[in-house]
Formats: structure tokens, C-alpha cells, sequence
């Protein structure tokens, strides 16, 4: 009888990806489902991308490719860096993997010993604390609060460093709050981190591209250029050029870390796709006017959906500045009934009652650390966004 290994027996399945295979599962029954559990772009990959990919084919580019990546992806990658965040990263100091997920997955096994604290401001993106105790780390949670925007506190943070500290994690623009950092949030930040100098930083940049209201990314290492030699960059095609399903993520980060992520990829999967690098090469060296003009449509998107969530009576709702997340709260529902007499105590019976009385497919907010409210993307299109906040409105009106 198959028993899992105790490394992972005790590691959930993240979330996200639970959530969305049970809407497609529900869907597959013949149910008429809405799933907004999965931050998954409703748009097509751009043209040059597709383009790209073909062009690999046509090259007869099918043999192993190298494994951290081509050389014209990692050209591509370091002319990204330089034009978005004015860093200037030699080839060997990046590397690409399947999706930003695999780069995280490398630079923890490459690093983490057995009790190492990872320090993972919450809410967070599933995906962190999991990996991490994949390899023997501990998640270490540094709240960020809603009346403060989301924002991560330096001194909270500088609060939570212990000798055991081997990674802060940050991810902003924030998966799942849209939280961002200004750039005084960054340099007391980089002020914490001068201070402790065994710890590294991985900074997740996926939704760089996607922020409102005129707000402009920046990167830590481009306010703290000193501290280049501790952080890895995070980032990947994914979000911003809608191409999820081609798994292409990328990392910069010093050359040692670098070297020793790329050992534990050339053991585990070997390079990535070489279509996929080729889609990738041709996206990072296009310009950014759909990249541009996706960011528009979620900024839209964002408005209606704050407004929507804000006038229903239950519901309060932070306004995200970036990624295509809503997450709103449901507190003042808690311990009631649903119409059809359920009740519901937690964030994660409202996912379930909301997926099986409206078909409303969300990801509980417990899941990224902070309950109870749930994750709705609106990276979809509007008449599915429209006819998901009916249901969720018709659900929580129902409570009594
Ligand atoms: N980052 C996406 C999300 O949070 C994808 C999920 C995943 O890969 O776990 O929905």
C-alpha cells in the first residue's frame, strides 16, 4: 500500500490549483460554472510569441536545450531587466525554468536547510510557505494589515529576522491583495535587510507590469543596488504577456545561487521547452503596447469589480494597485445561514456554499494566510465577471 514519503505527506495541493481542477471537474458534470479561482489571463498569447515558437519548429530548434536556457532567451531576459528595471545582469547571473513556480522550487532546494526560516509576509501566494517546507523550511508569517494598503511594515519585518532567517520573500505587486511598494516602502526595507546580512531575498516581480492608477513598478535592487548580491529577482512571461501555459519564468540573482539552482534543474527536468523559449525570446523582445493594452483593460476591470463588491451589504473590499486580483472580506456574514440554511463559519465553507448554491468558483482567503475573505481574479472577460458578481451578490444577500 502506497504511503507518501513524509517529505511531502503532510504539504497541502495549493489552493489555487485545487480550486480551478474542481470548477473544471463540476463543469465537466455539466454544470454551468463560473471559475474565477485561477489568476489565468482571458487573452490570446501575443502574435510575435506564437510566431516565435513556430520559428523554433521551423529551425529545427527540438533537440535538449541547454539547461538554464537558450542563449538568445537569456539575451531577451537580460534586455528585459535592463529596459524595465535598469539593472544590468550578465548571462550568467539568470536562468529560466518552467514557469516562476520551478524558480522558486530551485532556489529553495538549493538553499534551505532542514529548520531555515522563511520569512513570507502574509497574505502570500500559496505557493511560498508549501515549497519551502517541501525542503525543511519553516514559514515565518509577517501580517500585513488592510488599513495599511497591504503594505509590508519594515519594522514588523525587521521584528521577524532570527539568526535562522535564510529567505524574506517578497512578491509585489501582491498575489493576492494587488498591494504594491513605493519607493520609500523599498528603501526602509533595503535599510532591515543592510542589517542582516545571512539573509537572502527573493522578490517575485510576475505582476511588475500590472499596476494602476499611474503607480510604476520598481524592483528592491533597483532602489538597493548594494544588496544585488543577495536577491533574486523572480519574474516570467506569464501574467503580463498572457502566456501561462507555456511555463516560462525566469530568475536573476547572484551567480553562485544562480549556478546552484541550474545543478538542481539539471537533475530534476533539464532546460525548458524549446518552443516555449522561443514564444518567450520573441515576447520579452517586442515592445509592451499589448502588454499595455491588457494592463488598461484590468485597470477597468479592477474599478467595476471594487464598486460591484463595495455596494453589496456584508462585503468590504480594499482597492487593489496591481496583479488582477479582488479581495474582498466577508466577516460581517460569518456564522449566518445560507437561503438554503447552511451555515457557513469560515472562509473556506463560503468558497464551498458559493461554488455549489451559485456554481461561483473563488479560492478561500485562509489559503494566502488571511480569512475571512476569498480571491476573485478578474482576469476575465466581462461577461463572465458580470454575471459572477450577480451570483456572488444573489449568495450573500441570501445570508441570514
Ligand atoms: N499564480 C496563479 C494563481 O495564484 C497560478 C496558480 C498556481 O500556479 O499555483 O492563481
Amino acid at each position: 500500500m502506497f504511503q507518501p514519503a513524509s517529505r511531502i505527506a503532510n504539504i497541502a495541493s495549493p489552493a489555487t490549483i485545487a480550486m480551478a481542477a474542481r470548477a473544471r471537474e463540476l463543469k465537466a458534470e455539466g454544470k454551468d460554472i463560473i471559475s474565477l479561482a485561477l489568476g489565468q489571463p482571458d487573452f490570446a498569447s501575443p502574435p510575435q510569441a506564437l510566431e516565435g515558437a513556430i520559428e523554433e519548429v521551423r529551425a529545427g530548434h527540438t533537440g535538449y536545450p541547454p539547461i538554464p536556457g537558450q542563449k538568445s532567451l537569456l539575451e531577451a531576459v537580460a534586455h528585459k531587466f535592463k529596459r524595465d528595471n535598469e539593472l544590468d545582469v550578465s548571462l550568467s547571473q539568470l536562468m529560466v525554468a518552467n514557469g516562476g513556480k520551478q524558480i522558486i522550487f530551485n532556489a529553495f532546494m538549493a538553499s534551505i536547510e532542514q529548520g531555515d526560516e522563511v520569512i513570507v509576509p502574509s497574505p502570500y501566494w500559496v505557493s511560498y510557505p508549501l515549497i519551502a517546507q517541501m525542503f525543511g523550511g519553516k514559514a515565518v508569517h509577517v501580517p500585513c494589515y488592510e488599513h495599511n494598503n497591504f503594505r509590508l511594515d519594515p519594522a514588523d519585518l525587521a521584528k521577524a529576522i532570527t539568526p535562522k532567517t535564510r529567505w524574506i520573500v517578497l512578491n509585489f505587486p501582491n498575489n493576492p491583495t494587488g498591494a504594491i511598494l513605493e519607493k520609500s516602502d523599498l528603501e526602509a526595507i533595503a535599510e532591515v535587510i543592510r542589517k542582516a546580512p545571512h539573509v537572502l531575498v527573493m522578490s517575485d516581480e510576475i505582476y511588475e507590469h500590472l499596476t494602476f492608477d499611474g503607480k510604476k513598478h520598481l524592483s528592491l535592487a533597483q532602489v538597493a543596488p548594494d544588496l544585488m548580491d543577495r536577491i533574486l529577482i523572480v519574474n516570467g512571461v506569464s501574467k503580463a504577456y498572457a502566456m501561462t501555459g507555456w511555463r516560462v519564468g525566469f530568475a536573476a540573482g547572484p551567480e553562485k545561487l544562480i549556478k546552484a539552482m541550474i545543478k538542481v534543474q539539471g537533475n530534476v527536468s533539464s532546460g525548458i521547452c524549446t518552443l516555449a523559449q522561443g514564444g518567450a525570446c520573441a515576447a520579452l523582445n517586442g515592445n509592451l503596447t499589448e502588454v499595455e493594452a491588457m494592463r488598461n483593460v484590468y485597470e477597468k476591470r479592477r474599478n467595476r469589480a471594487v464598486e460591484f463588491l463595495r455596494a453589496i451589504d456584508g462585503v468590504s473590499c480594499a482597492m487593489p494597485q496591481g496583479a488582477f486580483y479582488a479581495y474582498p472580506g466577508f466577516a460581517a456574514i460569518m456564522n449566518k445561514r445560507t437561503a438554503s440554511g447552511r451555515l457557513v463559519t469560515n472562509d473556506v465553507e463560503l468558497a464551498e456554499a458559493l461554488l455549489e448554491e451559485q456554481h461561483l468558483a473563488t479560492v478561500p482567503g485562509s489559503a494566502f494566510g488571511l480569512g475571512p475573505h476569498l480571491r476573485l481574479s478578474f482576469a476575465a472577460s466581462e461577461q463572465q465577471l458580470s454575471e459572477a458578481y450577480e451570483r456572488l451578490k444573489r449568495f450573500v444577500e441570501s445570508f441570514s
